[in-house]
């Protein structure tokens, strides 16, 4: 029998993997063609329409079920052929907690503003890749992995196009809308 420090650090072990997953598949998946062609124009038109129209995040959620129930099958038949049972389902649930975390994070960043300064920094890394330059910050839900792989950068402010924000936005956390063009 497992003790609970053993599931806990395979639940954590399966949430560190699922953030090495986000980072790698925003990167190759969505911004080259090695992950195929469909998977980097639906990323595309997430950096044309970072609202993405208005749709529920329970819409992203049951769009990405086919993807996540592929990854997670992959996730945990690596980790039972490794580990026992309980083992390999902590991993999975650790997992699977860490996408539904990570595809809420990116929706809610990009649709209300952050009530601290911790979740101003995380939207002002994703509004680099954003808004900034679109080989760095492929991390949505933490640095970490921008930092091991050499892709991070910071910025103190980010100057927005005003047709691509929320509504909700806060000058006063670092952003700066860029002037309309007068004619
Ligand atoms: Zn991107
Ligand atoms: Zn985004």
């Amino acid at each position: 029998m497992e003790q609970p420090i053993q599931l806990i650090v395979a639940a954590s072990s399966g949430a560190v993997t699922l953030s090495l997953i986000e980072y790698l598949h925003h990167r190759v998946g969505g911004h080259t063609v090695r992950l195929g062609e469909r998977l980097r124009e639906a990323h595309q038109a997430h950096h044309r329409d970072p609202q993405e129209g208005g749709v529920a995040l329970r819409t992203k959620y049951r769009q990405r079920l086919p993807l996540v129930a592929g990854v997670g099958s992959l996730i945990a038949g690596a980790s039972w052929l490794v580990f026992d049972g309980p083992i390999a389902a902590a991993v999975l649930t650790g997992s699977v907690l860490g996408y539904l975390y990570s595809e809420g994070y990116h929706h809610h960043m990009h649709h209300r503003a952050p009530h601290t300064r911790v979740g101003a920094w995380l939207r002002r890394h994703h509004y680099v890749h954003h808004f900034v330059d679109t080989k760095v910050n492929y991390g949505f839900t933490s640095p970490v992995w921008d930092l091991v792989f050499g892709t991070y950068k910071a910025a103190e402010t980010v100057t927005l196009p005003p047709d691509r924000v929320p509504a909700d936005l806060d000058p006063g956390m670092g952003f700066v809308l860029r002037e309309r063009r007068s004619r």
